[in-house]
């Protein structure tokens, strides 16, 4: 059946009512018609689903009318490639958007359902490892708020990122099952399935008109199966789709070995599929080696390609105004196979001369660089891509040819030079690196903050950026308010509302309005009490989660993130360990209570940051329960931390950690969500931390420690730590007390080696920024016993953060990378 043009102005479908009893009468129809219950026997997740089904039927209007729009206008489409959207819970981000959070609470409330307990129940999306995969979700959010027709492109891991418990205070990492009680959010998409395939081998055909194409022949073949959830901007002003793609098993393939009797092989060939969307690597910011990961890549990257050539071939007919109509965001280079895939398809499949095509390529793609640690800059043995992708072997051994004789007749590179720009590592086995594949192929190349892109141009990247000056530029990270200020403290959001009007829930950098209120005791006495009820609310959390009593008077000293060297979760508890050894020496002085807040998942492989979370719970143990220490310290470890248990904490906290080694941290992120909650931070010049110390005057920030080039010179010096510790009788007596078993009766050498490691090379500078760490602690209680003075500091953070919003961050990615327009 021939099929009939599309009309994409024809009337956009009706919007349903908002009012508590249409929303009232529709959660009930869900709930009997969809989920199929009995409102007098329904079940909590029941109630959820059939909540969530009414709250999605609400934004659908707007999401036909944003694809149509685009349809219509031509509008330039981004694309956004991760491996990782560390989402979170949608419920509350969807009502909040488009406004019917007080309807579908009262509608609830009529149907004796607690919204509040609805919204617990949502499994947390956590598709994502940590800052990188939240980065991508807080992006997605800000691309519909600015009306940017984006798709987000990634996998439909069936298990996202391990659910974290404690045994003895170990790490135990335990499957999750975000899927156990369905996804109400998503639509599969069967129509939308694309082959994707491997190995094989490279044919080449000779054309009628004498040219020679290559064609890969693969010799396994799956389906990618794309299942769609929407992603609603502020205000609904726009829905966009967020794309995941499912590994299954080809049918007829399957139906074949089914017909033939082997049952065994065509069960072997389904599971072999479903591998490779069946969980996330939960290795933080270092490469998986294995086989599947390369696979999930690629799996990922050609499935989406397939779709956005299908889509614009669709719209246009013609590939040459790829890039005037499709700009691809590679987030780190996970999807950096796509620039081998794109020139696949457009040479092979479509027969564009290769010169053509590459100017395509790097017209189409940007690339975003998330770190610099070298053992997390991805490579693959060329001997598994030749096996796994013989044709994209070749085209990266093309690619590397032209740069090659670019760099050396162009450029005059000398062999160091040219060692340094190729595609292939020569050292100890031949390796492609995927980082100068997604710069090469990319005509932008972006860091996350402005240390962070200098020393990428420093670093890695020198002699290409030599080659190519004008690529790399700066794109400083973001979190959307939304979530991380008007979701997560609604008290925080109304009382700023009342003082400074609703401008700022449309254009965050009005938050600079509240700087003149700092000052004001009456808004002082409100913004602290807004903290206090927080705190409470986490003091319940701590009870419950941990038995720990705390109170919301004290200090509430927090660093949550992944656990790892660099982040330096040991310097801030080897603190913990030289405070509780002053307060127990010095009964006669005035302390400050002070709570030590700590939330983070180790990778399941990496020994040293699990010793350091049982070290944590260790000092928690001891220091908790001594009665010496008269309540004036405490240590908590809060399990499983995870977007939403970011939520609670983050508007709870006073003091926020953001400590790590100088020249390390790319970014982060999680330092500008305590700022926009009026938390002070302690930090070093690291990462974005650089600009908020910036933004918010040296006055309002408690910065130390080494800078990234002390780091540097002493790292090429490699003197020995020993002296500074000598040096410190603070420091020692609290390394030998953890050294020789004080936290670890049970195991007195549990921590030798870690210790020793201190002493030994101290690569994270933990020994030698500890001095200036402790003294920078001694100024942040000094400023919490002038409490006027504290508040004001609060209040300056949170008037500051609107540079830190992901809304900026956005909109200098639209000007500067992809030429579209925004809202
Ligand atoms: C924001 C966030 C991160 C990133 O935190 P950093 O402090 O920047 O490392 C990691 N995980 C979760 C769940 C987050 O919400």
């Amino acid at each position: 059946m021939p099929q009939k043009p599309i009309v994409y102005d024809a009337p956009t479908p009706q919007p349903r009512a908002t009012t508590v009893e249409a929303i009232q009468a529709e959660i009930l129809e869900r709930l009997i018609y969809s989920v199929g219950k009995d409102p007098i026997v329904a079940r909590p997740h029941d109630w959820l689903r059939a909540t969530i089904l009414a709250v999605r039927d609400r934004v659908m209007d707007r999401w036909m009318e944003s694809s149509r729009e685009t349809w219509r206008t031509s509008n330039k489409r981004v694309y956004y490639l991760s491996l990782e959207f560390l989402i979170g819970r949608l419920m509350r981000d969807a009502m909040s958007n488009v406004g019917l959070m007080e309807p579908v609470q009262q509608a609830l409330r009529n149907l004796d359902v607690d919204l509040g307990d609805l919204i617990n129940l949502e499994p947390d999306a956590a598709l994502g490892n940590g800052g990188l995969g939240r980065l991508a979700a807080c992006f997605l959010e800000s691309m519909s708020s600015l009306k940017i027709p984006a798709y987000g492109y990634g996998i439909r891991y069936v298990h996202g990122l391990f659910r974290q418990e404690m045994s003895e205070g170990w790490q135990v990492e335990l499957p999750e099952d975000w899927l156990a009680h369905g996804n109400p959010w998503e639509f599969e998409r069967r129509e939308s399935a694309y082959e994707v395939g491997f190995g094989g081998h490279v044919e080449p055909i000779s054309d009628p008109d004498g040219e020679v194409r290559q064609e890969w022949r693969p010799n396994e073949h799956l389906l990618a199966v794309a299942y769609d959830t929407p992603i609603v901007g502020w205000r609904g002003s726009r829905v966009n789709t967020l794309r995941l793609w499912s590994a299954q098993p080809i049918d007829p393939i399957l139906l074949d070995k089914f017909n033939s009797g082997d049952h065994i092989g065509a069960l072997e060939e389904s599971a072999k599929a479903e591998a490779i969307t069946r969980v996330l690597y939960p290795a933080d910011s270092t490469p998986a080696g294995q086989e599947l990961r390369l696979r999930q890549e690629f799996f990922f990257s050609s499935a989406s390609l397939q779709d956005i050539i299908r889509r614009h071939l669709q719209q246009y007919g013609d590939l040459s105004s790829l890039p005037d109509k499709v700009a691809i965001q590679l987030n780190d280079t996970h999807p950096a196979i796509s620039v081998a895939e794109l020139m696949r398809i457009l040479v092979d499949e479509n027969g564009i001369k290769w010169a053509d095509a590459w100017t395509l390529t790097k017209g189409t793609f940007g690339y975003t660089n998330h770190t610099l640690l070298p053992e997390a800059l991805e490579s693959w043995p060329v001997s598994l891509l030749e096996r796994l992708l013989p044709r994209h072997m070749q085209i990266v051994y093309q690619i590397n040819a032209d740069i090659l004789k670019e760099a050396r007749e162009k450029a005059g590179f000398n062999d160091q030079q040219i060692a340094n720009v190729s595609l292939i590592d020569e050292h100890g086995g031949r390796r492609v690196r995927m980082g100068q594949l997604a710069f090469v192929g990319s005509h932008s190349i972006n860091g996350v903050s402005a240390l962070h892109t200098d020393l990428m141009k420093q670093t890695v990247f020198a002699d290409l950026h030599k080659l190519y000056p004008e690529r790399i530029n700066n794109k400083t990270n973001g979190i959307t308010p939304r979530r991380w200020l008007m979701q997560c403290n609604p008290a925080l959001t109304k009382l700023i509302s009342e003082r400074i009007g609703t401008d700022f829930l449309d254009d965050i950098e009005k938050l600079h309005a509240l700087a003149p209120h700092a000052e004001d005791p009456g808004f002082q006495k409100q913004f602290a009490a807004v903290k206090h009820a927080n705190k409470e609310r986490l003091v319940r959390v701590i009870k419950d989660r941990l038995n720990i009593s705390v109170s919301p008077d004290a200090l509430f000293d927090v660093q949550i993130k992944r656990i790892h060297e660099y982040k330096r979760q040991l310097l801030n508890i080897i603190h913990a360990v030289a405070l509780y050894d002053e307060i127990r020496a010095h009964p006669e002085r005035t302390w400050v209570p002070r709570v030590k807040i700590f939330a983070g998942k180790a990778a399941p492989s990496y020994w040293n940051a699990k010793l350091i979370i049982k070290l944590i719970n260790d000092v928690a143990r001891v220091v908790n329960h001594d009665p010496a220490v008269r309540g004036l310290l405490k240590v908590a470890f809060l399990p499983n931390y995870n977007v939403s248990l970011a939520e609670t904490i983050v508007p709870a906290a006073d003091l926020s950690e953001q400590i790590s080694t100088a020249g390390m941290e790319a970014s982060g992120t999680g330092n500008m969500k305590f700022m926009a909650n009026g938390a002070i931070t302690i930090g070093t010049m690291d990462g974005a931390n650089v600009e908020m110390h910036k933004e918010v005057g040296d006055d309002n920030i408690v910065i130390f420690g080494m800078t990234t080039e002390e780091v540097a010179e002493k790292r090429s010096r490699s003197e020995v730590p020993r002296s500074s510790i000598d040096k410190s009788p603070r420091l020692r007596e609290a390394l030998e007390a953890i050294a020789s078993g004080v936290f670890s009766p049970d195991d007195p050498n549990r921590y030798r080696d870690l210790i020793g490691g201190l002493y030994d090379h101290d690569w994270f500078m933990v020994a030698r920024d500890f001095d200036a760490y402790w003294d920078a602690q001694v100024e942040v209680e000094k400023l919490w016993t002038n409490r006027k003075r504290w508040n004001a500091m609060a209040i300056r953070n949170t008037a500051n953060v609107g540079f830190f919003s992901s809304d900026r961050t956005i909109r200098q990615y639209a000007a500067d990378i992809w030429g579209v327009q925004t809202a």
